[in-house]
């Protein structure tokens, strides 16, 4: 079974604070008596396992142990052969997430769900901010593709970046897309909930109009052809929801994303 892992830091958000509250609050609507925990494919999700939060400093004096431990949680997972769904945080958290998949994964594509393709050298003096987690990820070599869907926010600085690292970005423009998912091989996926529509996910940090509607985020997700080896749901940022319905709707993706991982079992 899949394993959960929250990571409750968001000490790498560039404008406000937040996702860090995030963990306890996708977890309490998933088993909410709102829904059931199945899946639209047919699996009930309900026997996930659940490592629990992790214990972290959240502190800007401390960001380096604060990875050190998400790396190493990841990697204990990994080591016995569960696959670690961690729940955000900010999406600074996919770096030291990656660090620990990358020795044990050699031929890892990322499907990146984002509004934003995260790709920025350095963002406000850091470069492990949650601006920043893909160029950190391929100047490393963590994974051997990248590949950015529901993109709406490219800049000059970014396409520069994306074309030095090879990422293959699909814009939001661009979507359906379905065929640019016929991956293969092993999968992670990263899903920032600011790739929905504020108007479907208000509960995020960063409202960026004319995203996916939650029906097109879960047909790209169930689309995805390869074998998912572990994913992340970042940037959900409880402060900002309104009647938890943001919660509900990572809860929704979760389902979705645990439903196709237990069906490759
Ligand atoms: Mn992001
Ligand atoms: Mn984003």
């Amino acid at each position: 079974m899949p394993t959960l892992l929250g990571i409750p830091l968001d000490v790498n958000s560039s404008y406000l604070r937040g996702p860090a509250a995030a963990p306890a609050k996708i977890r309490e609507a998933l088993r909410s008596d709102a829904s059931n925990q199945w899946s639209e494919l047919g699996v009930d999700v309900g026997g996930f396992a659940d490592a629990g939060d992790l214990q972290l400093s959240n502190s800007s004096q401390r960001v380096d142990q604060d990875f050190a431990e998400i790396e190493r949680a990841v990697g204990a997972l990994l080591e016995k052969d569960e696959r670690p769904v961690s729940l955000g945080g900010d999406h600074s958290v996919t770096y030291p997430i990656l660090k620990a998949f990358a020795p044990r994964y050699a031929e890892l594509t990322i499907v990146h769900f984002d509004a934003h393709p995260d790709l920025y050298d350095e963002f406000e003096g850091s470069r492990v901010s949650h601006a920043c987690p893909f160029a950190r990820i391929m100047e490393n070599r963590l994974a051997k593709r990248l590949v950015q869907i529901g993109i709406r926010t490219l800049n000059g600085h970014q396409r520069e970046q994306a074309e030095k690292f090879g990422v293959e970005i699909v814009l939001m423009s661009a979507l359906p897309a379905y065929d640019r998912l016929r991956i293969g091989g092993q999968v992670y996926i990263s899903f920032d909930i600011d790739v929905l529509d504020p108007a479907f996910a208000p509960g995020i940090s960063h409202h960026e109009p004319g995203g996916m509607t939650v029906r097109e985020a879960i047909a790209h997700l169930h689309a995805i052809e390869g074998t998912i080896v572990g994913a992340d749901i970042v940037e959900y940022n409880p402060a900002r929801d309104i009647a938890g319905m943001t919660a509900m709707v990572a809860a929704k993706i979760l389902k979705e994303i645990l439903g196709k991982m237990i069906l490759q079992e």
